[in-house]
């Protein structure tokens, strides 16, 4: 019975374009990265890693997690509040917190083994009874479930339509009102205006949640995120990251002022009730954090975003000829040709696979309907040649009859 109907809706899924493969990559993750079964084993060559600044597959990274295995051994062995917070993960931070000094008075960090799970703990601890969760549509799925969750009202406004939220804020009545959006959106690669969001925050006595997991490392000077970037500056700032992105390990963080981590570590279920993270992690994620601030760190931003430019002149140039596709309004790593239909998009992406190049066809409900889309994210360890081929093959591909 269960799985006739598991293998009905298998079925429809098939149908509409929509059904997911996993695949096992028999490489680490690098621009070149083999996949069994494909390519005559192959390598490929890979848009679609979120390792912005190429640290994934770092030499001084791995050597900092085997020198964390060798102090710390393997697994931290229990939870955080029973007793495996150790050295490294207070480390940590202690250097998030230095990070998030001139951006949130007086910031304290909180490490949690995920970026998901540091949504669950913010929308769930903060959001009770008395407050409204003011979301953008567009927000990450685990946003989106951690609102489920919450037992907060939950208002959602279209992408980026402030003037929605401000109506928003203006009629609501609770107590407490916290605006929830990510900070570079992880489909299209916008980033959110966070000016603005802060100024309606101050208005309407609201705080303000960010999801910088793909903007960490990225943006800002010294990789601080989208809150260096627009040099941001309040109390009301509550930044989530993560670190198996742009910082190349595993792992998230929550930043804010020290009675709200204070409420997290009493109150965060998907804190409390997990085991931490291996210390080996906690201890390459410092290594990680010290690379990205480090004057190597500036000059993987520097490449990543020569590389940005680079495709996105390209990428106009080809879209000239073919203007029922467009290219996101972008300025990070993530480049999205938006193509509508689910079928064009894998077909697109099933092209490019023949040629040894791998960008993964993105659709609903990863993405609103009618908005399926190639996905293209650079990183720094790619080389102007390798995105230079990619153009010649997307060329090609648009060529080719429907
Ligand atoms: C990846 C991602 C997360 C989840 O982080 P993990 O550490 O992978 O669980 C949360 N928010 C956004 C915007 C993301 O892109």
């Amino acid at each position: 019975m269960l799985i006739a109907h598991i293998n009905r809706q298998l079925l429809e899924l098939d149908a509409a374009a929509l059904r997911r493969r996993l695949r096992v990559a028999e490489s680490p993750c690098d621009p070149l990265q083999a996949f069994e079964g494909e390519h005559g084993g192959q390598a490929l060559l890979a848009f679609c890693s979120n390792d912005y600044l190429g640290l994934a597959h770092h030499g001084a990274l791995a050597q900092a997690m085997a020198e964390g295995a060798r102090l710390w051994g393997t697994g931290s062995g229990a939870s955080h509040l029973v007793s495996g917070h150790m050295r490294p993960h207070a480390q940590v931070e202690d250097l998030i917190a230095r990070w998030f000094a001139p951006h949130i008075p007086h910031a304290r960090a909180l490490l949690m083994c995920s970026g998901y799970m540091a949504n669950l703990a913010l929308t769930t601890a903060l959001g009770d009874g008395s407050a409204t969760l003011f979301c953008d549509k567009l927000n990450h799925a685990s946003l989106i479930d951690g609102a489920r969750l919450a037992d907060a009202e939950v208002k959602r406004y279209a992408h980026g339509r402030l003037d929605v939220l401000a109506q928003q804020l203006a009629a609501c009545t609770t107590p407490l009102k916290l605006i929830v959006t990510d900070a570079v959106f992880s489909m299209d690669g916008d980033i959110a205006d966070l000016p603005a969001l802060l100024k309606l925050a101050e208005a309407h006595d609201a705080w303000l949640i960010l999801d910088d997991a793909h903007g960490l490392g990225v943006l800002g000077e010294h990789g601080h995120g989208a809150l260096e970037h627009f040099k941001l500056h309040s109390e009301r700032l509550i930044c989530m990251g993560t670190l198996g992105k742009a910082a190349g390990v595993s792992g998230a963080f929550v930043a804010a002022h020290p009675a709200i981590i204070e409420w997290l570590i009493q109150k965060a279920r998907s804190f409390i009730y997990t085991t931490a993270m291996p210390p080996a992690v906690a201890h390459t994620i410092l290594a990680s954090l010290k690379v990205i601030e480090s004057p190597e760190g500036r000059a993987r931003r520097t490449r990543l975003m020569g590389l940005i430019e680079q495709l996105r002149t390209g990428l106009r140039a080809l879209l000239a000829a073919q203007p029922a596709w467009t290219l996101g309004e972008s300025a990070t790593a993530i480049q999205p040709l938006i193509v509508g239909d689910n079928e064009t998009a894998l077909r697109l992406s099933a092209t490019l696979r023949q040629q040894g190049i791998y960008v993964p066809a993105m659709r609903p409900p990863t993405v609103p309907q009618g908005t399926a889309r190639l996905r293209i994210t650079l990183s720094a360890a790619h080389t102007p040649a390798q995105v230079q081929r990619l153009l010649l093959a997307l060329a090609q591909a648009m060529g080719e009859p429907a």
